[in-house]
Protein backbone atom coordinates (compact mmCIF):
# COMPACT_ATOMS: atom_id res chain seq x y z
CA UNK A 1 0.00 0.00 0.00
CA UNK A 2 1.75 2.92 -1.30
CA UNK A 3 2.21 5.66 1.64
CA UNK A 4 1.40 7.92 -0.53
CA UNK A 5 -1.68 7.69 -0.45
CA UNK A 6 -2.46 8.97 3.01
CA UNK A 7 -2.74 12.30 4.19
CA UNK A 8 0.79 13.05 6.33
CA UNK A 9 0.59 12.91 10.03
CA UNK A 10 -0.86 15.00 12.24
CA UNK A 11 1.67 15.66 14.89
CA UNK A 12 -0.57 17.07 17.98
CA UNK A 13 1.10 18.74 20.91
CA UNK A 14 -1.37 17.03 22.86
CA UNK A 15 -2.48 13.34 22.48
CA UNK A 16 -6.93 13.13 23.28
CA UNK A 17 -6.52 9.59 25.81
CA UNK A 18 -10.64 9.99 25.57
CA UNK A 19 -10.66 9.05 22.01
CA UNK A 20 -10.20 5.29 21.35
CA UNK A 21 -11.19 3.15 18.29
CA UNK A 22 -11.48 -0.55 18.31
CA UNK A 23 -9.93 -2.54 15.99
CA UNK A 24 -11.05 -6.58 14.82
CA UNK A 25 -8.26 -8.91 14.29
CA UNK A 26 -8.49 -12.22 12.71
CA UNK A 27 -11.05 -14.49 11.72
CA UNK A 28 -12.88 -14.13 15.42
CA UNK A 29 -12.41 -10.82 15.38
CA UNK A 30 -10.60 -10.25 18.48
CA UNK A 31 -11.35 -6.62 19.68
CA UNK A 32 -8.50 -4.21 20.67
CA UNK A 33 -9.21 -0.91 21.80
CA UNK A 34 -6.44 1.61 21.06
CA UNK A 35 -6.00 5.67 21.19
CA UNK A 36 -6.57 7.44 17.72
CA UNK A 37 -4.39 9.65 18.16
CA UNK A 38 -1.34 7.51 19.30
CA UNK A 39 -2.32 4.66 16.24
CA UNK A 40 -2.87 7.36 13.62
CA UNK A 41 0.22 9.60 14.39
CA UNK A 42 2.27 5.96 13.50
CA UNK A 43 0.14 4.47 10.88
CA UNK A 44 -1.45 6.07 7.25
CA UNK A 45 -3.44 3.39 6.86
CA UNK A 46 -5.30 3.79 10.31
CA UNK A 47 -4.99 7.96 9.63
CA UNK A 48 -6.96 7.46 6.20
CA UNK A 49 -9.18 3.98 7.85
CA UNK A 50 -10.48 6.62 10.68
CA UNK A 51 -10.51 9.96 8.14
CA UNK A 52 -13.46 8.14 6.26
CA UNK A 53 -15.41 6.74 9.16
CA UNK A 54 -15.36 10.11 11.10
CA UNK A 55 -16.26 11.34 7.96
CA UNK A 56 -19.51 8.81 7.35
CA UNK A 57 -21.62 9.57 10.87
CA UNK A 58 -23.60 6.29 9.82
CA UNK A 59 -20.72 4.37 9.06
CA UNK A 60 -19.33 1.37 11.49
CA UNK A 61 -16.25 3.04 13.38
CA UNK A 62 -14.41 -0.64 13.82
CA UNK A 63 -11.28 -0.85 11.92
CA UNK A 64 -10.74 -4.53 11.22
CA UNK A 65 -7.99 -6.69 10.21
CA UNK A 66 -9.76 -9.72 9.47
CA UNK A 67 -6.51 -11.22 7.58
CA UNK A 68 -4.21 -10.60 10.88
CA UNK A 69 -3.41 -12.66 13.67
CA UNK A 70 -4.04 -10.85 17.12
CA UNK A 71 -1.10 -12.69 18.62
CA UNK A 72 1.12 -10.28 16.10
CA UNK A 73 -1.00 -7.76 16.32
CA UNK A 74 -0.19 -7.09 20.03
CA UNK A 75 3.35 -7.63 19.09
CA UNK A 76 2.89 -4.64 16.93
CA UNK A 77 0.84 -2.86 19.69
CA UNK A 78 3.79 -3.29 21.58
CA UNK A 79 6.11 -1.21 19.06
CA UNK A 80 3.36 1.55 18.69
CA UNK A 81 3.27 2.04 22.66
CA UNK A 82 6.34 0.64 23.96
CA UNK A 83 8.93 1.25 21.57
CA UNK A 84 9.94 -2.30 21.44
CA UNK A 85 9.22 -5.51 19.41
CA UNK A 86 10.84 -7.91 22.33
CA UNK A 87 9.67 -11.45 21.91
CA UNK A 88 8.36 -13.42 24.38
CA UNK A 89 10.41 -16.92 23.27
CA UNK A 90 8.45 -19.65 25.13
CA UNK A 91 4.77 -18.06 24.14
CA UNK A 92 6.10 -17.43 20.72
CA UNK A 93 7.01 -21.41 20.64
CA UNK A 94 3.77 -22.17 21.48
CA UNK A 95 1.83 -19.86 19.75
CA UNK A 96 3.88 -20.79 16.26
CA UNK A 97 3.35 -24.63 16.87
CA UNK A 98 -0.47 -24.35 17.48
CA UNK A 99 -0.67 -21.97 14.06
CA UNK A 100 1.03 -24.89 12.28
CA UNK A 101 -0.61 -27.50 14.04
CA UNK A 102 2.85 -29.75 15.10
CA UNK A 103 3.88 -30.48 18.60
CA UNK A 104 7.12 -28.38 18.73
CA UNK A 105 8.98 -25.32 16.84
CA UNK A 106 12.30 -24.46 17.62
CA UNK A 107 12.60 -21.32 18.90
CA UNK A 108 14.53 -19.37 16.26
CA UNK A 109 11.58 -20.56 13.85
CA UNK A 110 9.19 -19.43 16.27
CA UNK A 111 11.15 -16.11 16.98
CA UNK A 112 12.01 -15.40 12.71
CA UNK A 113 7.86 -16.29 12.08
CA UNK A 114 6.40 -13.90 14.40
CA UNK A 115 8.87 -10.78 14.30
CA UNK A 116 8.42 -11.48 10.02
CA UNK A 117 4.90 -11.14 10.40
CA UNK A 118 4.53 -8.43 12.61
CA UNK A 119 7.14 -6.74 10.19
CA UNK A 120 4.96 -7.27 7.45
CA UNK A 121 1.80 -5.98 9.34
CA UNK A 122 3.86 -2.77 10.47
CA UNK A 123 4.96 -2.20 6.52
CA UNK A 124 1.09 -2.77 5.18
CA UNK A 125 -0.20 -0.03 8.26
CA UNK A 126 2.74 2.24 6.91
CA UNK A 127 4.26 2.10 9.92
CA UNK A 128 7.69 2.36 9.23
CA UNK A 129 9.15 2.83 12.80
CA UNK A 130 8.00 -0.60 14.08
CA UNK A 131 9.41 -1.81 10.97
CA UNK A 132 12.42 -0.24 11.91
CA UNK A 133 12.01 -1.34 15.64
CA UNK A 134 11.24 -5.33 14.66
CA UNK A 135 14.00 -5.08 12.49
CA UNK A 136 16.56 -4.23 15.45
CA UNK A 137 15.18 -7.26 17.38
CA UNK A 138 15.45 -9.71 14.67
CA UNK A 139 18.76 -9.36 14.43
CA UNK A 140 19.13 -9.13 17.84
CA UNK A 141 17.67 -12.51 18.20
CA UNK A 142 19.26 -14.06 15.66
CA UNK A 143 22.77 -12.91 17.91
CA UNK A 144 21.09 -14.00 20.79
CA UNK A 145 19.95 -17.46 19.67
CA UNK A 146 23.44 -18.61 17.17
CA UNK A 147 20.64 -18.89 14.30
CA UNK A 148 20.21 -17.47 11.32
CA UNK A 149 16.51 -17.58 9.11
CA UNK A 150 16.31 -20.56 7.41
CA UNK A 151 13.82 -21.72 4.16
CA UNK A 152 10.81 -22.01 6.59
CA UNK A 153 11.83 -18.49 8.00
CA UNK A 154 12.62 -16.82 4.47
CA UNK A 155 9.87 -18.33 2.36
CA UNK A 156 6.77 -16.32 4.05
CA UNK A 157 9.32 -13.05 3.69
CA UNK A 158 9.26 -13.06 -0.13
CA UNK A 159 5.79 -14.29 -0.53
CA UNK A 160 5.08 -11.50 1.59
CA UNK A 161 6.87 -8.32 0.92
CA UNK A 162 8.01 -6.66 -2.30
CA UNK A 163 11.34 -6.43 -4.07
CA UNK A 164 13.61 -4.04 -1.98
CA UNK A 165 12.17 -5.07 1.22
CA UNK A 166 14.93 -4.51 4.35
CA UNK A 167 14.13 -7.73 5.81
CA UNK A 168 14.67 -9.02 2.53
CA UNK A 169 18.25 -7.58 2.66
CA UNK A 170 18.46 -8.53 5.74
CA UNK A 171 17.96 -12.47 5.22
CA UNK A 172 20.10 -12.64 2.15
CA UNK A 173 22.97 -11.08 4.20
CA UNK A 174 22.93 -13.65 6.15
CA UNK A 175 23.11 -15.81 3.74
CA UNK A 176 26.36 -14.03 2.15
CA UNK A 177 28.00 -13.50 5.62
CA UNK A 178 27.10 -15.96 8.17
CA UNK A 179 26.16 -19.45 6.48
CA UNK A 180 28.78 -21.54 4.98
CA UNK A 181 27.82 -22.44 1.49
CA UNK A 182 27.52 -26.41 1.96
CA UNK A 183 24.16 -24.74 3.53
CA UNK A 184 23.26 -22.52 0.76
CA UNK A 185 23.92 -25.43 -1.63
CA UNK A 186 21.87 -28.04 0.59
CA UNK A 187 19.23 -25.78 0.67
CA UNK A 188 19.23 -23.94 -3.18
CA UNK A 189 16.65 -26.11 -4.24
CA UNK A 190 13.45 -24.80 -1.57
CA UNK A 191 14.69 -21.35 -1.55
CA UNK A 192 12.98 -19.25 -3.14
CA UNK A 193 14.36 -18.14 -6.53
CA UNK A 194 13.88 -14.37 -5.92
CA UNK A 195 15.95 -14.89 -2.83
CA UNK A 196 18.85 -16.50 -4.93
CA UNK A 197 18.84 -14.21 -7.67
CA UNK A 198 19.27 -11.22 -5.21
CA UNK A 199 21.98 -13.53 -3.09
CA UNK A 200 24.09 -13.89 -6.11
CA UNK A 201 24.14 -10.62 -7.12
CA UNK A 202 24.79 -9.07 -3.71
CA UNK A 203 27.69 -11.62 -3.38
CA UNK A 204 29.14 -10.20 -6.86
CA UNK A 205 28.88 -6.90 -6.06
CA UNK A 206 31.14 -7.92 -2.75
CA UNK A 207 33.36 -9.28 -4.86
CA UNK A 208 33.82 -5.16 -6.25
CA UNK A 209 34.55 -3.55 -3.09
CA UNK A 210 35.17 -0.19 -3.14
CA UNK A 211 36.00 3.01 -0.69
CA UNK A 212 39.48 1.21 -0.22
CA UNK A 213 37.86 -2.21 0.78
CA UNK A 214 39.27 -5.42 -0.29
CA UNK A 215 37.39 -8.64 -0.40
CA UNK A 216 38.75 -9.90 2.82
CA UNK A 217 37.47 -6.79 4.20
CA UNK A 218 33.87 -7.27 3.08
CA UNK A 219 33.50 -10.76 3.97
CA UNK A 220 34.92 -10.26 7.46
CA UNK A 221 31.74 -8.59 8.68
CA UNK A 222 28.73 -9.87 10.03
CA UNK A 223 25.31 -8.83 10.16
CA UNK A 224 24.79 -7.51 13.61
CA UNK A 225 27.80 -5.22 13.21
CA UNK A 226 26.25 -3.27 10.21
CA UNK A 227 25.64 0.32 10.22
CA UNK A 228 22.59 -0.05 12.56
CA UNK A 229 19.97 1.75 9.77
CA UNK A 230 21.23 -0.66 7.22
CA UNK A 231 18.38 -2.34 6.91
CA UNK A 232 16.37 0.62 7.75
CA UNK A 233 13.67 2.67 6.45
CA UNK A 234 13.90 6.43 6.72
CA UNK A 235 11.69 8.96 5.45
CA UNK A 236 10.89 12.59 6.98
CA UNK A 237 8.66 11.25 10.17
CA UNK A 238 11.68 8.57 10.65
CA UNK A 239 14.86 10.10 9.85
CA UNK A 240 18.16 8.02 11.47
CA UNK A 241 18.58 10.63 13.31
CA UNK A 242 15.74 9.11 16.10
CA UNK A 243 17.33 5.00 15.56
CA UNK A 244 18.15 4.21 18.89
CA UNK A 245 22.03 5.31 20.24
CA UNK A 246 22.46 2.67 22.32
CA UNK A 247 21.50 -0.52 20.29
CA UNK A 248 23.06 -3.49 21.87
CA UNK A 249 25.57 -5.18 19.86
CA UNK A 250 26.34 -8.72 20.96
CA UNK A 251 29.08 -10.90 20.72
CA UNK A 252 28.84 -13.26 17.52
CA UNK A 253 30.29 -16.99 17.60
CA UNK A 254 33.94 -17.40 16.64
CA UNK A 255 32.42 -19.94 14.28
CA UNK A 256 29.86 -17.85 11.99
CA UNK A 257 32.97 -15.28 11.58
CA UNK A 258 34.64 -17.97 10.10
CA UNK A 259 32.25 -19.49 8.06
CA UNK A 260 31.29 -17.03 6.05
CA UNK A 261 34.70 -16.88 4.22
CA UNK A 262 33.78 -20.26 2.55
CA UNK A 263 31.04 -18.31 0.60
CA UNK A 264 31.81 -17.64 -3.29
CA UNK A 265 29.29 -16.91 -5.82
CA UNK A 266 30.60 -19.48 -8.43
CA UNK A 267 29.88 -22.16 -6.13
CA UNK A 268 26.36 -20.49 -5.42
CA UNK A 269 25.68 -20.12 -8.94
CA UNK A 270 26.03 -23.78 -9.70
CA UNK A 271 24.01 -24.75 -6.82
CA UNK A 272 21.15 -22.19 -8.04
CA UNK A 273 21.94 -23.96 -11.81
CA UNK A 274 21.76 -27.86 -10.28
CA UNK A 275 18.63 -26.90 -8.71
CA UNK A 276 16.96 -25.77 -11.80
ZN1 LIG B 1 17.78 3.75 11.33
Amino acid sequence: MATSDFSPPTKKVKYNFLETIVVLVGQDKTAFTVHKDIICERSPFFRAACAARWQDSDAERDVKLIDDDPEVFTLYLQCVYRESATVDLAEAKVEVATKHNVDECPESDAVFAILAEAYILADKLGDTRSCNLIIDEYISCSDQLGCIPTTVDIMPVYENTPSGSPLRALTVDYYLFEAPLSTVVKTAATLPAAFLSEFIIADANLKNPSKGETVEDVYGKVVSEMAQCCYHKHDDDNPSITCGVNQQKSEKSPSLRERQATATVSGLAAAAVVSD
